[in-house]
């Protein structure tokens, strides 16, 4: 089956999405020594022997408290962008969180106002933003003051224990209160939490978990931890036991058929193949090993990403879903909801299991699919982005599986509103989660991004530095603060992709690092002590669906990015009163390109050069690193239901001139094609 035979050209690198599997425990870091300086790496992998807490397994890290870790450079202006953008604005105008029922209103009651705080909390609390910050205290403020003695929260209806009430908000809920105690530390909040999970334990013992609560229990896992953590109850482990036993049984399904096949254009909607639920069950097995402490629960997820890869994957490291899971198709979309869960999960999982692997992950699915299908200034979002999406119209012929016909376009609330309420947390918890704890008071970088830390490793305050415009660039400089001098291990990751990696320690000379691990830098820190960190980024061409070409250099995707043609609808509709209106996009220039392409060194053909990150770092003007490809116009490859037309696989050939092409990263680009016809040069 050519479609799921992807191939990997150059160099015999792994692809980056297929490469998991070469991650995880038992991948120690290289051991080494470097000379002239007090610096030891070796016994790198931060998997150690788990101590117990109680009943629950240790993670490899823990998150450092909400507020410890601040963005700089390009990921600073980035959360600005979104400040000022939908996610600082939106309970100001969108009714179902203005008027929330959890706000005491009425409007809606469940998943909107607890999705939106969930971005918003770590948003306020990592940009530091006190008009932010004050506003989310007062709605949290009001969601405290109306819990009910018996403690259910506000619009948890008087009769529901006479009635079936899907349980998934109260997840949420919880999962979001802990975020902002751990911001805040106001015990008001850890109380409200702990009682509504004393709720909760009550009710799955009358009603067990259907529908959504069904297929998202494991999410009840985080809140619940967190008490635990902090209290040490056993009631805690025994709920979290019920709710497993009560959800969905993810592994179960992933060893069967069904989820292989693709569902089909207007085709049977599923819970378990949902691609939000897809997204959000990445970190179930990961959860359920602190609890079980079974290979067979730590290795799930290797195992669904592996399969999710296979039948379903996009080279940007996400899956299809449109709303279920639709296949490699490049035109087969992705919903927002899904992106931005899936990135959660990763967090929550490279935490837990300390894989490398997961966190190459996270950032190829942050600095791609995540930052496409917004607009440049986070006005406006995508229901589903394409991989190959050439433009983006209301289209009443779409091909989605269950979705409608608005589900491309950038607008306030396209196809559907959870995406709406929902998308505030990708980048907020990717900066809060780029720097971990070890369980011996180190420091992991996890992913990679501008940023500060602040930690007091044995007590000592120490603030470490990253400052770079990686994934743009190759180099990565950390300096290490120390107020006073203190022993600790500092963990980076290396990147699977990396080429020849190397660390230099100011003071030492250049160490080589192996990829695909995390590597120990342990001593003691005095002063100010300076790093650099070199990944070298090779370019490589892999063949996709339908042998279809994908250009990608490091955690980027480039994509070609024709010319844009925006126009405003649904003006009229109440809401969408700009800044935050509704927009089709259609190219004004070309798209119908195939790429020449060296048979024995694809990757040959394609140079790379340095732009100035720009101030909208994700903005096609604002691409910090473009490429140069060649190709040639293919005029049979034309729109079909509206969209680019399936590729054919084989080597295309066109008596069109040849022409210089410039790629820019997907992320940066708002309508492209990634996956490329080849072309006879
Ligand atoms: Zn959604």
């Amino acid at each position: 089956m050519t479609d799921i035979d992807r191939r990997t050209f150059v160099g015999g690198l792994a692809a980056g999405t297929g490469a998991l599997a070469a991650g995880g425990p038992g991948h120690a870091a290289v051991t080494m020594t470097a000379r002239g300086a007090e610096v030891s790496g070796g016994g790198g992998s931060p998997q150690q022997p788990r101590r117990r807490q109680g009943d629950l397994l240790e993670p490899a890290f823990h998150p450092l408290p909400l507020g410890s870790i601040r963005p700089r450079g390009w990921l600073a202006r980035q959360l600005r962008i979104q400040a000022d953008g939908l996610s600082g604005h939106l309970d100001e105008f969108w009714p179902d969180v203005a008027n929330s029922q959890w706000f005491g209103g009425d409007a809606e009651g469940w998943e909107r106002a607890p999705y939106w705080l969930d971005g918003v909390i770590p948003l306020a609390w990592t940009l530091d933003d006190a008009r932010l910050q004050q506003k989310v205290s007062g709605h949290i403020g009001t969601i405290v003051e109306r819990q009910r003695p018996d403690g259910w929260y506000g619009p948890y209806p008087a009769d529901a224990g006479a009635r079936a009430y899907d349980l998934w908000a109260i997840l949420l809920a919880n999962k979001m209160l802990a975020q902002y105690h751990d911001a805040t530390g106001d015990e008001r909040v850890f109380g409200a939490v702990e009682a509504s999970l004393r709720a909760l334990a009550r009710k799955v013992e009358q009603a067990p978990l259907y529908n959504w609560g069904r297929y998202r229990w494991f999410e009840g896992l985080i809140p619940v931890f967190y008490v635990y953590r902090r209290t040490r109850q056993q009631w805690l482990l025994e709920l979290a036991h019920r709710l497993r036993e009560q959800g969905f049984d993810y592994a179960a399904f992933y060893r069967g058929e069904d989820v292989t096949s693709p569902t089909p254009r207007r085709g049977l909607w599923t819970w378990a193949k949902h691609v939000v639920n897809t997204g959000m069950a990445v970190k179930a097995g990961a959860l359920a090993w602190r609890l079980s402490g079974s290979e067979e629960d730590r290795t799930e997820p290797a195992r669904m990403l592996a399969l999710l890869d296979r039948y379903h994957g996009q080279v940007t490291g996400m899956f299809t879903g449109d709303e279920c899971l639709a296949g490699r198709n490049p035109i087969q979309g992705s919903e927002l909801c899904a992106v931005v869960e899936f990135l959660y999960s990763l967090d929550q999982a490279v935490a837990v299991l300390g894989d490398p692997a997961l966190a190459d992950r996270l950032e190829r699915v942050a600095f791609n699919a995540l930052p496409a299908t917004f607009t440049p200034d986070m006005w406006a979002h995508q229901y589903d982005q394409q991989v190959n999406q050439v433009q983006c119209t209301h289209n009443p012929d779409h091909m989605w599986t269950t979705n409608g016909p608005e589900s491309n376009f950038y607008g306030l609330e396209p196809n559907y509103g959870c995406c709406t309420a929902n998308m505030h947390q990708g980048w907020p918890k990717l900066a809060a989660h780029l720097w971990m704890q070890t369980p011996d008071d180190g420091l992991a970088a996890v992913a990679y991004a501008p940023s500060e830390a602040r930690v007091a490793p044995h007590g000592a305050p120490v603030t470490v530095t990253l400052d770079t415009d990686y994934p743009f660039r190759e180099r990565l400089d950390i300096t290490v603060a120390a107020e006073r001098a203190v022993r600790f291990p500092l963990l980076l990751r290396v990147p699977g992709w990396s080429e020849r990696p190397v660390l230099q320690v100011e003071g030492a000379g250049d160490v080589a690092l192996e990829p695909g691990t995390f590597h120990r830098v342990e001593r003691e820190w005095t002063g100010a002590t300076r790093l650099s960190l070199a990944f070298p980024m090779r370019a490589r061409v892999t063949l996709r669906y339908n042998e279809a070409a994908a250009v990608e250099r490091g955690p980027l995707v480039y994509s070609l990015a024709p010319a844009e043609e925006w126009t405003r609808i649904n003006a009229d509709t109440p809401g969408r009163e700009l800044p935050h209106g509704d927009f089709e996009v259609r190219p004004a220039s070309a798209w119908n390109y195939g790429l020449v392409l060296p048979e024995n060194d694809p990757a040959a053909g394609l140079e790379f050069a340095e732009r100035p990150v720009g101030e909208r770092p994700f903005a096609p003007e604002g691409a910090g690193m473009v490429a140069r490809a060649r190709g040639r116009l293919l005029p049979n490859w034309k729109l079909a239901h509206g969209w680019a037309g399936e590729i054919a696989p084989g080597l295309a050939q066109s008596s069109e001139p040849l022409e210089d092409l410039t790629l820019i990263p997907y992320g940066c680009s708002n309508i492209r094609v990634t996956e490329f016809p080849r072309v006879a040069g």
